[in-house]
């Protein structure tokens, strides 16, 4: 497994085709593998990389359980979901994850049309997330789930999260449902400025979390409603989101906001020079914003690995963006922390790239303190004695 990447690529294999990418990008190959004098074979094939942060680990509450994602799992499944104690800090060590920021499944608060019950569910689950950080604030931070039906209430809870419960930001799942069920507000809309300018004052991560388009979008699905979910749809609804904020000019107006899009970046790095190009060439109908959306994706966004393992599209999004604005992520429990990190901890990239998206990236973005350790000596330490490594 180690050798071989998922999709049947060699790490030796891998090199000769960096050598001529990575060579057009004035990045020599070499640098993408590690130069470790140990020979691969001693290495343990067991042991995960420790010491990563993950951000996109979720939890429910029993009053959004029933309308989330999670609802048509297994009891097994619902219990991973409910649980911030032994079994996920299990899971955790399996991945080599030491600290992890946990947030709502979706859609969570943003399912829920009713304003003053998303404002109280909103506080219900985020008090709930305090509690359980307070029991091992070594191994979890939280994300604010926020009730965006209501603005100013979204940043008087944003506030309060950060400032009283410490928590590391927000994640928020797509759009908001307001009043009814088949309403659907985007936070680029000018209701939102305000609110906007509350995060960027905080100085925060928004994590824009996908969910399902609305039925009423569905007849383009009809036939095919496994579609709609995670397979696809979940791409399609965030990446719109994230186009409609930087078309809109959000980031013109709030220049240091720092957004995060999971799952490589929803497709969006792949189609960044089309996108580019195609606003240039367009004489009808433009975006508000000043600048090409690829300056607001390298300036205002980071990418996280969270449920797309791949090592393709992992390069792809570095080329695009640089190691420094990539975190690593699962996806848990939709994810398995086990599978990620057998991925992640061999992928053919340097071990200084591994080490900044696995864990110091993180560590400065959320202000999360590490221990003072070089990224060859963790590394190291990794393959030949995980059990050392302490969280206490
Ligand atoms: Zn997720």
């Amino acid at each position: 497994m180690r050798n071989r990447e998922p999709n049947g690529i060699t790490r030796r294999g891998f090199l000769g085709s960096a050598t001529v990418l990575f060579g057009a990008a004035g990045i020599p190959a070499a640098n993408l593998l590690s130069t470790t004098s140990q020979p691969e074979a001693t290495i343990a094939e067991s042991m995960p990389m420790p010491g990563k942060i993950a951000l996109e680990e979720h939890f429910v509450i029993p009053e959004t359980l029933n309308a989330s994602y999670g609802a048509a799992g297994s009891p097994e499944f619902r219990m991973q979901l409910e649980d911030i104690a032994a079994k996920r800090i299990a899971a955790m060590d399996r991945g080599g994850i030491d600290v992890c920021v946990l947030s709502l499944v979706g859609p969570g608060i943003q399912g829920i049309p009713d304003t003053a019950e998303a404002i109280r569910v909103a506080r219900r689950a985020n008090d709930h997330l305090a509690e359980q950080i307070a029991k091992s604030p070594k191994r979890f931070r939280g994300f604010a789930a926020l009730p965006l039906q209501d603005p100013t209430e979204a940043a008087k809870e944003l506030t309060r999260c950060v400032r009283e419960l410490r928590f590391c930001g927000t994640l928020v799942n797509g759009f908001s449902q307001v009043k009814d069920q088949d309403s659907e507000a985007f936070y680029d809309l000018p209701p939102y400025r305000d609110f906007w300018a509350t995060v960027q004052e905080l100085d925060v991560p928004f994590y824009l979390h996908p969910r399902s388009p609305l039925p009423k979008k569905q007849p383009a699905y009809d036939g095919h409603a496994c579609l709609t979910g995670s397979i696809w749809g979940f791409t399609a609804e965030a990446l719109v989101h994230a186009l409609r904020l930087m078309g809109g000019g959000l980031f013109d107006e709030y220049p240091t906001l720092r957004m995060i899009l999971g799952h490589l970046g929803e497709g969006l790095p792949a189609n960044l020079w089309r996108i580019d190009n195609r606003i240039a060439r367009t004489l009808a109908a433009r975006p508000k914003a000043k600048l090409p959306i690829s300056h607001y994706l390298r300036e205002n966004f980071y990418i996280t690995t969270s449920g797309n393992f791949r090592t393709q599209t992992l390069t792809e999004v570095m080329l695009e963006l640089g190691a420094e604005r990539i975190l690593y992520s699962v996806d848990y429990p939709f994810e398995d922390t086990g599978i990620a990190a057998d991925w992640f901890d061999h992928a053919a990239i340097s071990d200084a790239e591994r080490m900044k998206i696995g864990r110091t990236n993180s560590a400065q973005l959320f202000r999360i303190q590490i221990r003072t350790c070089g990224a060859d000596t963790l590394i190291r330490q990794s393959r030949s004695d995980v059990r050392s490594y302490s969280h206490t």
